[in-house]
């Protein structure tokens, strides 16, 4: 079933999209179904299941974190993680080089942008996040590199409010191109769409696509 539905996910985007196959809360064996149609990166929401899960699986996977990442857990998936989606602040950024260095690597990291109605999801505004990267002390770390932004659209049915919200991640990454990341060919993902609105996301702009449910099931 989860290989039948990851061939139908795919036949929806193109090839120049990253399909995130989106496996909190499911088990390994799930995972290793996905991963036998040479699925290759997943995405996990906790710290501590993200390091098990990496730690038994194979070592070729991609493993990014997409939920909201606490500081105090950023040393459990430093060794691991390929893409941290989550980026919400300084501080939470100041300790991912911290936990990159004593890896002795560079992590990859998304900007995370509040483009939703609900005010429970996480992110930066635009104006922020501006002020923010022109900082010394974001601009004295070493060890992380930011690769693009993310977003979460609002959980709703209603296709013109979730567009105009993907629309805007889409422009808040051109200001932020222009204005701080000109030269840096690094800077290039929207990571933005889940199961119920990848297909939009990739119509406005979106580089990689999260999706889980419509891959593994539901979850609890
Ligand atoms: C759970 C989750 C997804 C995947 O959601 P589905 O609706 O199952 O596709 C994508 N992005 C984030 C940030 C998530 O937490």
């Amino acid at each position: 079933m989860i290989a039948q539905n990851l061939n139908k996910v795919r036949k929806n985007i193109p090839n120049d999209v990253l399909l995130v196959a989106v496996s909190k809360t499911k088990p390994i064996v799930f995972i290793e179904e996905a991963y036998n149609e040479n699925q290759l990166h997943f995405g996990e929401n906790k710290a501590l299941e993200m390091k098990e899960k990496a730690s038994v699986l194979a070592q070729d996977i991609k493993w990014h974190f997409i939920g909201h990442l606490q500081r105090n857990k950023v040393k459990y998936i430093a060794s691991s993680v390929y893409l941290i989606h989550s980026i919400d602040s300084l501080r939470l950024l100041q300790e991912v080089n911290k936990q990159a260095l004593k890896n002795n690597r560079t992590i990859s990291c998304l900007l995370q942008f509040h483009i939703a109605k609900e005010t429970t999801k996480f992110g930066f505004s635009l104006d922020e996040a501006i002020l923010m990267l022109k900082e010394k002390s974001f601009l004295d770390l070493k060890n992380i590199k930011i690769v693009g932004v993310m977003g979460m659209a609002t959980f709703s049915e209603n296709e013109a409010l979730v567009i105009s919200e993907f629309e805007m991640l889409k422009s808040i990454f051109e200001t932020l191109k222009e204005k701080a990341f000109k030269t840096a060919n690094d800077f290039k993902e929207i990571s933005m769409g889940m199961s119920n609105d990848y297909k939009l996301a990739i119509a406005h702009g979106a580089t990689i696509v999260r999706v889980g449910s419509s891959i593994f099931g539901s979850r609890k």
